[in-house]
């Protein structure tokens, strides 16, 4: 089944039980603190927190998201990635646990013939919060499933709340056992690995105050209006109905990944590493593509920040997996491929995106270029000398010589086994600035038009902070 059938499967029997089909939302969000739609919820803060009433008391999307606070795990997981599809069903102020968990079991477990998902209930766990009893009692008089596969969690799984005073509820959450070839026997409870979290169903039921902690708080009461708000993994439903191992391996990720392979002139499959390379390569430029789609552009801050970072990483793994010379020409057009059917922007905006991946890439490989054979001899030099950091003098000089970003030379490092005294890196870059600052002063002091010295004016070093997910509210990236 390919990715697009599974959306479109979801949303008509939404559709037919009564949802109205909302179109997904740009994965630039409205609010600056948020920098993108990191779940389906997003777009519907206003009408769940009840700022604005509803204009239907019932809805389903397919929403675009970015999650960068999964980054790591990208590739090494079967089940992360920066860009992913949220599948959500939502209820404001209509039907409620009861409703949420009928459709979602019956959706999973109706044949593939009737228009369901065909999932053999024998392969599904789920999740309940460890006070629910009524989501409990519900699944247990609702479908088939046996006493031992409903599992008690708590706060720090099966609760979600914004972290301030309003709506907040326990979520009950579906899993798929992969079988015992994938890890121990157990439930989700004991294992992420074999036991793939599926649909998260959110039970927005109570109004908090007090927060003292996103799980500490006092409950006020029942919400006058409670709402359902549920979130479906479309790549995670995908390799489990393509019958792969990852979600990089599905249809609308796999052409990326093969494209990587063949001008790596490696194999996949032959080594863990190199595996894990061409999934976050994979990842990582449809990610980009993606964004570029919604209007973000490369740049030193912000959206456009993370937008490189995602491309360099790209890069730099294509350089680990032993190719040196340019590769976004065929990655993002192979991405372009594999996601126009769904979303043909990209295929009409490609002129304009490939150009800036382009200009990105050659603008960095020459970075590499100069920077790397440097920063090499200085990893060798240190560990010739039984050192174990890089210090801040040749981190600096990196910087400040060949554009090297200190992130970049962070990651090296690591790579190669060393630390880097940043303390030292920072103490520098600090008296650069200031350095930059006196300068620039002295010159106005010296002249009476000082518009065109305001390029002297030092610049920040670009260390972003920022929403990018509910649940963990900043990070540095
Ligand atoms: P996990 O525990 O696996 O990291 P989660 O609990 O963080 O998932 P939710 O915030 O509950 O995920 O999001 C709802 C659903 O969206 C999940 O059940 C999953 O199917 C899907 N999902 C979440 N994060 C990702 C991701 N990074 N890539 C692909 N799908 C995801
Ligand atoms: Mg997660
Ligand atoms: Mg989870
Ligand atoms: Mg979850």
């Amino acid at each position: 089944m390919k990715t697009a059938e599974i959306a479109q499967r979801y949303l008509d029997y939404f559709e037919k039980n009564g949802h109205t089909i909302v179109p997904s939302a740009s994965l630039v969000t409205d609010d600056p603190a948020l920098l993108f739609t990191v779940a389906g919820m997003v777009p519907f803060i206003p009408y769940l927190s009840g700022d604005v009433p509803a204009p239907y008391p019932r809805a389903a999307d397919n929403q675009k998201c970015i999650r960068l606070n999964d980054i790591e795990e990208v590739g090494k997981t079967p089940r992360h990635g920066t860009f992913f599809q949220m599948l959500g069903n939502w209820s404001f102020g209509d039907y409620f646990k009861e409703g949420a968990i009928r459709y979602a079991w019956d959706l999973l477990t109706a044949s593939e013939a009737e228009g369901g998902l065909g999932f053999d209930p024998k392969d599904l766990w789920v999740t309940v919060y460890e006070e629910d009893d009524e989501a409990h009692d519900l699944w247990l008089e609702l479908t088939d499933l046996p006493a031992e596969r409903i599992q008690r969690l708590g706060k720090d799984t099966n609760y979600w709340s914004t972290g301030l005073p309003g709506p907040a509820g326990p979520c009950s959450e579906i899993f798929f056992d992969r079988g015992p070839a994938y890890g121990v026997d157990g439930g989700p409870a004991t294992d992420d690995d074999r036991y793939v979290e599926i649909w998260n169903l959110v039970f927005m039921q109570y109004e908090i105050t007090n927060v003292r902690s996103k799980y500490d708080f006092d409950i006020v009461g029942e919400l006058p209006n409670k709402n359902i708000d549920t979130g479906m993994g479309l790549e995670r439903i995908a390799f489990i109905k393509q019958g792969v191992d990852n979600m990089y391996e599905t249809d609308q990720v796999r052409p990326v990944l093969d494209r990587a392979v063949a001008l790596s002139g490696r194999t996949y499959g032959a080594n863990h590493d190199d595996d894990v390379r061409f999934r976050v390569v994979a990842d990582h430029v449809r990610s980009s593509l993606m964004l570029m789609t919604d209007g973000v552009t490369p740049s030193n801050d912000g959206r456009g920040y993370i937008l490189r970072r995602l491309m360099r990483r790209a890069i730099r793994s294509m350089r680990q997996l032993g190719v040196e010379g340019p590769t976004f020409a065929e990655l993002f057009a192979a991405s372009r491929d594999a996601m126009k059917d769904v979303y043909p922007e990209v295929e009409t905006d490609y002129a304009r995106i490939s150009q800036y991946a382009l200009a990105e890439e050659e603008t960095f490989l020459r970075t590499l270029a100069a920077g790397s054979s440097i920063l090499e001899d200085s990893v060798a030099q240190t560990k010739r000398d039984g050192g174990t950091a890089l210090t801040g003098a040749e981190a600096f000089l990196l910087h400040d010589t060949y554009g090297f970003p200190i992130d970049l030379t962070l990651e090296i490092a690591e790579e190669a086994g060393l630390t880097v005294d940043r303390a030292a890196f920072d103490t520098l870059m600090q008296e650069q600035r200031a350095r930059a600052k006196a300068d620039a002063r002295s010159r106005k002091r010296q002249l009476a038009d000082t518009s065109v010295y305001r390029d002297f004016r030092a610049k920040g070093e670009t260390v972003f902070t920022g929403y990018t997910d509910l649940e963990t509210e900043s990070r540095v990236l």
